[in-house]
């Protein structure tokens, strides 16, 4: 057996970095690098700050992973859990066994989703919550004796999980190659972004035609009788934040209906309040068939997330079940009593406290800040964004729109240099920055929070220059 390396010298030989270096598999995470670099060993937090072990503090600027939207406390959600621990701690949902935190959380989903919805199914991740709405499409085709209609269509750029059928879904080239996926029937269909792949000349809404015609023409090509579903973030998050053009989603879903395709709205990052509106769907004006979420849905205290069906989609898993065979698909954990409790606490705060429409105020100042802050600045394409969720674009040549080769990782400079002017920053593929507070951030934390990122900006240019770069 070979022994772990040394830490590097700038951890002692039993410190918590010593010890995370020697036994952590880190998730998405340069391991041979992490062995010198080290963690960032993370200890409390309050409000939308965390510190860490050594005392310092920063602004989480992503909410963890665009999760954590109450914050890093919360007493209610500590109360709802521990109660719920000591009434039971444990129950599932296989063969119609139920709970009472469950039975209220899909009854408060229902009541609040954008269009009418029938039921709730329940999982642990967004990945699974994804899984599952592929699986009961695959399934319910089946029900209905049309078992060649399986494909899928998700987009490029866009993210949907790392399990295998997720991960197939998602977007990103890192995500299919080294694994060896998509599996086969998953279909990719261009992005959105219209800074990037709008033509010169060409207006927004007729760059969304352009788009909407290629999704036919691919359904066309690929016989219409063999596609079952598309796949889309109403705003696309992990894959830099993009904001489709206006008309966009309405033209989509001409064609989706034309083809008979359903929708699948994945709603990790944008439920609950993220773009403004309760549902990144009421943003974009989709009309969604299958609706997942996760994430915010327990403000991340507790793994839980959720897929909401339609009454045409539920009847056709119903009838399977006598004429294929019953839905035989669930987790251990689908309902956990303590996540939906927690789940159930967290959308009465989100009521009582007004979150949304809190998120729709301060996103807007974040928004504005941000552009007036950064558009012109030399470093940055693009600024773009909705509600409380934006990224900064950084670029080489502003005029091409042209990126730093991906070697010179100009963006996880920018990350280093955030977390010296205490900021934790999220970099997305394409050299972009992620912003996606808590919700419950304040308009005093919004400006302290662009004003730290802007001076974090400005020493990346400062260094780029002295390196003849910028
Ligand atoms: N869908 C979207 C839109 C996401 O942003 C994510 C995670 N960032 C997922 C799905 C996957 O969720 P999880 O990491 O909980 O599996």
């Amino acid at each position: 057996m070979t022994p772990p390396p040394p830490a590097s010298p700038a951890h002692g030989a039993n410190s918590p970095a010593a010890r995370d270096i020697a036994h952590v598999l880190h998730p998405y995470t340069d391991q041979k690098a992490h062995r010198e670099k080290g963690p960032l060993i993370i200890t409390g937090g309050k409000g939308v700050r965390v510190t860490d072990e050594a005392g310092r503090e920063y602004i989480e600027t992503v909410a963890g992973l665009w999760c954590a939207s109450l914050g890093f406390e919360n007493e209610r959600l500590v109360r709802a859990a521990t109660e719920q621990m000591r009434k039971l701690p444990f129950y599932h949902a296989f063969t119609g066994r139920s709970h009472m935190p469950m039975i209220e959380l899909a009854e408060m989903l229902i009541e609040r989703a954008p269009v009418p919805m029938s039921k709730v199914f329940f999982a642990n991740s967004g990945s699974e919550a994804n899984d599952s709405a592929l699986k009961m499409i695959w399934y319910v085709n089946n029900a209905r004796g049309r078992p060649q209609k399986k494909k899928v269509i998700a987009r490029k750029k866009g993210y949907h999980g790392v399990t295998i059928a997720s991960a197939s879904l998602t977007g990103l080239p890192a995500n299919h190659k080294l694994f060896d996926l998509p599996i086969a029937g998953i279909l990719h269909t261009e992005t959105p972004h219209f800074y990037h792949e709008g033509r010169p000349g060409e207006s927004e809404e007729d760059f969304a035609t352009r788009l909407a015609e290629e999704l036919d023409a691919m359904i066309v090509a690929e016989g219409p009788e063999t596609v079952a579903a598309f796949f889309a973030e109403p705003v696309m998050g992990a894959g830099g934040v993009i904001v489709p053009p206006a008309t966009y989603f309405e033209k989509i879903q001409a064609v989706l209906r034309k083809h008979d395709v359903l929708l699948v709205a994945d709603e990790v990052i944008c439920g609950f309040g993220r773009t403004g509106n309760y549902w990144g769907s009421q943003t974009m004006g989709m009309r969604p068939d299958i609706l997942t979420c996760a994430k915010a849905l327990s403000s991340s205290f507790l793994p839980i997330s959720a897929v909401m069906v339609n009454e045409r989609v539920f009847e056709a898993l119903a009838e399977g079940s006598h004429q294929i065979g019953t839905w035989g698909h669930g987790f251990t954990y689908s309902g956990h009593p303590v996540s939906a409790a927690v789940a159930v606490e967290t959308l009465k705060i989100y009521d009582e406290q007004d979150l949304v429409a809190h998120a729709a105020e301060v996103g807007a100042l974040m928004q504005r800040r941000l552009r007036e802050r950064l558009n012109d600045h030399p470093l940055v394409g693009e600024v773009r964004g909705v509600g409380l969720v934006a990224a900064v674009e950084l670029v080489e040549d502003k005029a091409a729109r042209r990126n730093y080769d991906a070697g010179r990782k100009v963006a996880a400079r920018l990350v280093a240099l955030g977390e010296e002017n205490g900021l934790i920053l999220r970099a997305l593929p394409g050299d972009s920055i992620a912003f996606s507070p808590p919700l419950v951030i304040s308009p005093a934390e919004v400006e302290e929070m662009v004003e730290k990122f802007g001076r974090a900006v400005d020493a990346l240019s400062a260094q780029l220059r002295r390196e003849g770069l910028a």
